[in-house]
């Protein structure tokens, strides 16, 4: 298989585990639910989505002869505390630019969760005022230069590791790691529920499953539950780089549009702010299945699939994988929700 051609750097335990929501399937009353979790799958600072997407970056990171990773997100980013973690794993520097992204006034949201553990992990890590934005933005080209400028190589990962070529290779592989678990588990899953915002972990996904399909010849649903609230950005991301990563890995087709499935409805109005389906989704999770989830991310996508089967959209005969992608260091900043 080409994706076996790819240089993999490992980060994580190995396959991420899946199992059976029993007690959330029997409430929903509908479809079979299981999880696949990228939350408990790596001992680097907690893991997450970005842990398996770096798998396939730090090799070329090593190669480029950098000292320093440069990487954005928001306060509370997940994404750069697993590249802080990665970096001290790989004893190089981080360099952070931590922007306003989430309008969300609690005086520990720069202090607490996700931007703790970057600091402990020694990542110089740098508040920035603007708001949210998927894109390639100033601010981070500008670390980049002062980096530089001050004699170290830096090595640029955008926010989420999406905008970059290979960034989505971990979760393409992802698909063929549900292939080899489908068979020791004897299940099958239909449906695959992921969180989207920057774009890098769904379309992997289509990309790797249309391989799947190519072989098989066997289709399944991979639904995208937007978190970002700019809808539009996130759907024309997803779509770019689940065709650059097809065309990465040799499909050998253009992807079908019915194969990029990005649903809108869980975002709320603002990315990173949790409405009322997000809370009770929450809830949920936790409360049936001690299994945590996040306001910002996990906790929208949670929603999703939640009414998905609950209206019969994802029929009562299907089996869904919900991608637990990470996320609950974040929860600390968002206490006061449950104070
Ligand atoms: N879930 C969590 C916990 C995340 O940290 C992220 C990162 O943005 C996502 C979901 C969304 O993944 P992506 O940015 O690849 O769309």
């Amino acid at each position: 298989m080409i994706l076996d051609q790819f240089p993999r750097h490992p980060l994580t335990f190995g396959p991420s585990p899946i199992h059976q929501l029993k007690r959330l399937t029997q409430h929903l009353g509908g479809a079979q639910v299981w999880a696949k979790r990228e939350d408990v799958s790596s001992g680097l600072a907690f893991g997450g989505n970005k842990t398996r997407k770096l798998e396939y970056i730090v090799p070329d990171v090593l190669a480029s002869g950098a000292d320093t990773i440069v990487s954005i997100g928001g306060y509370q980013s997940n994404h750069t505390r697993q590249v802080a973690a990665v970096a001290a794993h790989l004893g190089l520097k981080a360099r952070l630019v931590q922007e306003k992204w989430v309008p969300w006034d609690e005086p520990v949201n720069d202090k607490v969760g996700n931007i703790l553990l970057s600091r402990m992990m020694g990542a110089d890590s740098r508040l920035d005022d603007a708001g949210f934005d998927i894109g390639i933005r100033d601010s981070w080209k500008q670390a980049l230069q002062e980096v530089e400028d001050a004699g170290g190589t830096p090595y640029p990962i955008p926010a989420g590791a999406s905008e970059h070529r290979l960034g989505g290779l971990g979760f393409a592989n992802w698909a063929f790691e549900v292939a080899e678990q489908e068979k020791q588990f004897g299940v099958f899953f239909d449906t695959i529920v992921v969180c989207t915002v920057t774009g890098s972990t769904h379309a992997g996904m289509i990309a790797g499953f249309a391989a799947l399909e190519e072989l098989t010849g066997v289709k399944r649903r991979v639904i995208g539950i937007d978190a970002s609230a700019t809808l539009q950005k996130t759907r024309d991301q997803v779509a770019r780089i689940a065709r650059n990563t097809a065309e990465l890995i040799e499909l050998g087709r253009d992807l079908r549009d019915d194969e990029i499935q990005v649903l809108e409805g869980w975002a709320g109005d603002l990315y990173g702010i949790p409405v009322d389906s997000t809370m009770s989704a929450m809830a949920l999770g936790a409360q049936l299945e001690a299994m945590i989830t996040d306001p910002v991310y996990e906790g929208k996508s949670l929603a999703g699939l939640i009414d998905l089967v609950q209206s019969g959209d994802i029929p009562k005969d299907s089996t869904v994988l919900y991608a637990h992608l990470g996320g609950q260091p974040a929860i600390n900043a968002y206490h006061s929700l449950w104070s």
